[in-house]
């Protein structure tokens, strides 16, 4: 495993003085704690869900940043939307940049901003788009790779679910692990703030990523978290980062790839079929208190049986059937004992 990449900085820009002090910090503690920050990350531009949120500081802060990268010795990235902010950057000695995932679901505009960069020196990070689409991801990182730059990378991020979720964003990691399968050569970094949305959570997450062989991580520091703009929940100190980094266990255990895939889709699917039973047992109490109500009987073998038909369609496998029996069993007992 080559060196891991490690870039931290805040979710947006917002002042200069927001700027130097969260990246001089972050110099600070990484020097502490024998870590190199390969890039300080800032938004210069957000692009919000809600009109009236925080959009970045916009182009004054490439003046900022161009700055701190001076001054900390640390190069700069910043979130492109357009092919219009990669000529700002360029103009600002700022010579990588990630798509973020909003803009990722729009090839068009991926495609601009790859014609804006070919055959040039910037370094690019294709975040997955929102949406749980691998082909679109590996399109955005395609269009930079025949684009001839000087350096391209993934951001797993997670993608946005529609369940309730203890993460801002579902991290189905069976996507990028299989963007890890078909692209073998790719720096995959994964970040962890988007994916979780709380600080709480972050350090278990990027340990995982680590296991999972990932190439590094984007992580979004804040001088002062609880005074952010954007992103307060998410966004660590310095210090909790460099903690965080050091702590980290980066002997991972991919020896053998095809069987991390499988894990990653069996973990999903243990997360479904808990949240389903759980989502089944709460209709199971719905059911009973309407039939108390109405004074229907508990038990209805005629039901049951519609049950057990719907499960049983799937295969023959004798031993599955078998399973499938006891299973059933289980479920009837215990949905008759939660109605009484
Ligand atoms: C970001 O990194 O600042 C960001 C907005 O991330 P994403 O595009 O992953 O939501
Ligand atoms: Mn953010």
């Amino acid at each position: 495993m080559k060196e891991r990449i490690w870039i931290a900085g805040p979710c947006a820009a917002e002042s200069r003085e927001q700027l130097l002090t969260t990246a001089k910090q972050l110099v600070e503690h990484a020097n502490v704690a024998n870590i190199k920050l390969h890039y300080f990350r800032a938004g210069a531009w957000k692009m919000r869900s809600a009109p009236d949120s925080f959009t970045g500081a916009g182009d004054v802060s490439l003046l900022w940043l161009q700055e701190v990268q001076k001054s900390v010795g640390v190069p700069v990235c910043v979130e492109v939307m357009n092919f219009r902010q990669v000529e700002l950057c360029a103009q600002h000695d700022i010579h990588a940049f990630w798509i973020g995932a909003r803009t990722a679901v729009n090839p068009v505009e991926v495609q601009q901003i790859a014609d804006a960069v070919r055959h040039s020196d910037f370094t690019v990070m294709v975040k997955n788009p929102i949406v749980p689409d691998l082909k679109l991801w590996m399109g955005n990182i395609e269009r930079f790779l025949n684009a001839d730059v000087a350096s391209v990378m993934a951001i797993h991020r997670g993608f946005t679910d529609a369940k309730e979720n203890i993460f801002r964003n579902a991290p189905m990691w069976q996507i990028p692990i299989e963007l890890k399968v078909k692209m073998p050569e790719l720096p995959i970094l994964c970040d962890p703030s988007h994916l979780c949305g709380q600080v709480r959570w972050i350090p278990e997450v990027a340990q995982l990523a680590m296991n999972y062989g990932f190439n590094g991580l984007m992580t979004e520091c804040h001088s002062n978290p609880s005074e952010a703009l954007s992103d307060a929940e998410q966004q660590m100190t310095p210090k909790e980062w460099a903690e965080m980094i050091s702590h980290l266990d980066l002997r991972s255990n991919i020896a053998n790839l095809e069987l991390v895939k499988q894990r990653t889709i069996l973990e999903n699917i243990d997360n479904q079929l808990s949240e389903l039973l759980y989502q089944r047992m709460m209709t199971v109490d719905e059911i009973a208190s309407i039939k108390r109500k109405d004074h229907i009987a508990v038990v209805q073998p005629q039901q049951w049986q519609q049950v057990v038909k719907r499960y049983q369609k799937h295969t023959e496998d004798t031993l599955y059937q078998e399973f499938l029996e006891q299973f059933l069993d289980l479920l009837h007992q215990n949905s008759i004992k939660r109605q009484n």
